[in-house]
């Protein structure tokens, strides 16, 4: 362990691609990977370079997260998958970006900056900003209602600038034992493509859907949570290899008497000498204050229990009694170690969120150490 380290975050990107290769392989068609939110905290650049020959377009959520890639040299096409404002049609023409679209304003927008630039630079080639049109059938966040694509595709197609590469639609209860109302919006997408022309690229499925409903799988995939390794479910139909672990040092050990209290409040009091240890590991690096006087953390491979409140930048926890522990010494806040392991199931259930939540919490200033 690097020694000028407090705390880190360890990726494993060999897991990240064996779990792509997996979800792949189960599939059969495309890959869309999910770098959104910094790839589920685990670092969007490095995630998408170690995807780079695996995935077969990358999809993030803002302009200026495709930006960020398109920057670091990423070359694959990048879905942006919620509907950018028609503010920013240049940037994404520009950087040569392919979003979903849920309106006419934006499509009339990037027409009209390539037909601008045309008439500028003089040039007659057919430029085309390609574009994945978002179908509403249930979720009711974005999208175009399901019973008016048609007509919003006949809109797009007076616009010679705009290619129309995908269509695609989202779950909003793929993840749930009762698949009926999934089985609905597949039925209302269905219906929608048999009323358009061929679209090259159709896509729906999110993880849970890429675990549990293979009629959703169509031409491409668009999974992030078990690209990362992690069940948004019970279904575990493909096998998958968490990528993360927290780790941290012990860095202050004292020995408190009975009844002194522990961290802002005092609202733990030892019952008896208690022999515990500081972390500097806190709400500030996105560990779930909820996990105050409820989590635990592995320390020689033995789990210790979170005592009084989490701070920012500290927690404290306590010791056995017959713990030999030094300053310096491993903590695991997730993952394995020895043969014991802390999930970011039980992190999350404890938290009261979910994976997703813990995962992209995690802060900043928290590194990233790959391998
Ligand atoms: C986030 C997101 C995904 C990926 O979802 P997971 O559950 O992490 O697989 C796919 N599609 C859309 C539209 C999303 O917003």
């Amino acid at each position: 362990m690097n020694a000028s380290i407090q705390a880190h975050v360890e990726v494993d990107l060999k897991a990240i691609q064996a779990n792509a290769t997996a979800i792949k392989a189960h599939t059969g068609g495309q890959l869309i990977a999910v770098v959104k939110a910094d790839a589920y905290g685990h670092g969007a650049i490095p995630v998408a370079e170690a995807l780079h020959t695996i995935a077969d377009m990358f999809a993030v959520a803002t302009v200026a997260e495709a930006i960020e890639l398109r920057e670091a040299g990423i070359q694959k096409p990048i879905l942006i998958l919620f509907s950018p404002l028609p503010d920013f049609a240049e940037e994404i023409i520009a950087h040569d970006l392919t979003p979903a679209v849920d309106n006419f304003t934006l499509a009339q927008e990037m027409n009209k900056v390539v037909e601008d630039g045309k008439s500028q630079s003089q040039q007659t080639s057919t430029e085309k900003v390609k574009v994945h049109i978002d179908v509403n059938t249930g979720m009711n966040r974005c999208g175009v209602r399901y019973t008016e694509v048609a007509a919003f595709l006949k809109k797009i197609k007076t616009l010679p600038h705009i290619e129309i590469e995908g269509i695609f639609t989202h779950f909003a209860t793929a993840d749930e034992t009762d698949k009926s109302f999934a089985h609905l919006q597949l039925e209302r997408f269905s219906s929608v493509l048999a009323s358009v022309p061929n679209i090259p690229m159709t896509h729906a499925a999110n993880s849970p859907a890429v675990l549990a409903i293979p009629e959703s799988h169509f031409d491409a995939v668009r999974p992030g949570l078990s690209l990362y390794g992690i069940y948004p479910a019970n279904e575990k139909s493909i096998p998958l290899q968490p990528a993360l672990t927290w780790k941290a040092r012990v860095g202050w050990i004292d020995s408190i008497e009975a009844g002194e209290g522990v961290s802002y409040g005092l609202v733990y009091k030892a019952p008896s000498r208690t022999c515990v240890a500081g972390i500097q590991v806190g709400f500030g690096d996105g560990y779930p204050r909820p996990l105050s006087g409820v989590g635990e953390v592995l320390i020689g491979g033995k789990y210790c229990p979170i005592i009084g409140r989490i701070c920012m930048d500290m927690m404290v926890v306590s010791l056995g009694p017959q713990d030999k522990v030094a300053i310096g010494d491993e903590v695991v806040l997730i993952g394995k170690q020895g043969n014991e392991e802390i999930t970011i199931y039980e992190v999350a259930e404890r938290a009261n969120t979910i994976p997703y939540e813990i995962l992209i919490s995690i802060a900043k200033r928290v590194n990233r150490i790959y391998s």
